[in-house]
């Protein structure tokens, strides 16, 4: 069915046509990342989908830039590989100086920088955000940071990277989530002068890595925004990345449900498609009703995000019931295609490892419903 964006499905489609299934199976295989994919998203545009135009975007709101997301892993592809360079530059547009803006971002627009990566998640403190350890000291006109982080993508895939550290120490703040800062850190000055990068090896082909920071020097122009103040302006990019992800497991969820029903009315078992049988109809069936639900509730998001209203709660049920439609989806289809479904040639063993990281990352989904409980139910905190 057409929609409004029909132009940018049409758009995004054509381009990953030129990427079929055995280019993302042959990079999966060798863990390596599609740097010919990434490079035509780039140079088409579609990653500077939500950068303004005045700095060299197309200046889109969030519901066309999720589009192009979907499409993406609707096509059996995986935005995981990029979408930071679609969502990471919010922070930098959000907070940082007209200096900052004009200095980063027409390059992001074009790609030659990129600012793939984000990072927030530790070792140690993990989910519990406000207890991260990693420090950074102001000394004259610089700021020193020691300690490490742990799950942060695409390091290797890019130039910049935004990091959140304490700039106050957790015991002289009045609030938990006071006293840290986000700062924007030039990778290629920073890897092997301080920063130490080691890759994590994973389930999925996903490039993220363990960083060690011992002393490493950032100049002071590079804090973004006020000091202080970091925690906040991460948690205000949030409901953009929820909401595209919700995108590309809708899109993921799509891509099973089409597959499965294809190979259903295929594959003959007992001299009948097994797609006869009730057993193999209803968790697809069952798989597409969620998927369409969680559909209405990620548009319901971008429009109260494009129209610069509160979309917290949303944003956060779109994540959740997308994650969650797009696993249901994606066992229904491994399990429609029997012993097939593990062949790697099927495609569906990649996209099935693929979108099970979004029900832990970048939000795991218990800490979904605890925001709903205490945000929107008013229940009382429980950490
Ligand atoms: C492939 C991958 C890529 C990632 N990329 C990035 C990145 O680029 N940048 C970045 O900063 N981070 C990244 N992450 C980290 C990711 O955001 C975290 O893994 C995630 O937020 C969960 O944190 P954790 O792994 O420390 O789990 P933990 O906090 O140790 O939690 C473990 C489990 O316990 C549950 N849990 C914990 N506390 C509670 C509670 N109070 N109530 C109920 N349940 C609870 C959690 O829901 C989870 O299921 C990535 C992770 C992965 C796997």
């Amino acid at each position: 069915m057409n929609d409004r964006f029909q132009d940018i499905r049409d758009g995004v489609r054509a381009l990953c046509a030129q990427f079929p299934d055995a280019y993302f199976r042959k990079v999966d295989e060798a863990r390596g990342y599609p740097d010919e994919f990434v490079d035509a998203l780039t140079k088409a545009g579609w990653l500077a989908a939500l950068i303004p135009q005045e700095y060299g975007g197309s200046g889109l709101g969030l519901a066309e830039a999720s589009i192009i997301m979907e499409e993406i892993n609707r096509c059996g592809g995986n935005s995981g590989a990029c979408h930071g360079q679609m969502y990471n530059m919010g922070t930098l547009l959000r907070h940082g100086s007209e200096a900052q803006k004009r200095k980063y971002l027409p390059g992001i627009a074009t790609g030659a920088l990129r600012l793939q990566s984000m990072a927030v998640t530790e070792p140690t403190t993990g989910t519990d955000t406000t207890k991260l350890k990693t420090s950074a000291q102001r000394k004259g006109d610089r700021y020193v940071v020691n300690g490490q982080k742990v799950w942060i993508s695409r390091v290797q895939h890019s130039d910049l990277m935004i990091l959140l550290a304490r700039t106050t120490p957790f015991a002289e703040v009045k609030r938990k989530s006071d006293g840290m800062s986000i700062f924007i850190v030039d990778l290629h000055h920073t890897i092997g002068k301080g920063l130490v990068v080691r890759p994590i090896a994973n389930m999925v082909n996903h490039e993220t890595n363990e960083l060690f920071f011992d002393s490493l020097e950032i100049p002071a122009e590079n804090l973004l925004g006020e000091e202080g103040k970091g925690f906040k302006y991460i948690l205000d990019g949030l409901n953009a990345e929820r909401t595209l992800i919700a995108a590309e497991c809708i899109g993921d969820g799509y891509w099973f449900i089409d597959r499965a029903a294809k190979y259903a009315n295929e594959r003959i078992v007992f001299d009948r498609p097994i797609g006869k049988n009730q057993g193999v109809q209803f968790p697809l069936a069952e798989a597409y009703i969620e998927i369409e639900a969680a559909n209405l509730m990620r548009f319901r998001a971008c429009e109260l995000f494009d129209s610069h209203l509160q979309c917290g709660a949303e944003a956060n049920m779109a994540k959740y019931l997308a994650a969650k439609a797009s696993w249901e989806a994606a066992n229904a289809c491994l399990q429609t295609h029997g012993g097939f479904g593990f062949a790697s040639e099927y495609d569906v063993e990649r996209k099935f490892r693929e979108t099970r990281l979004y029900q832990v990352a970048p939000i795991s989904t218990n800490l979904i419903l605890s925001y709903i409980a205490e945000h929107v139910l008013g229940l009382p905190r429980s950490f």
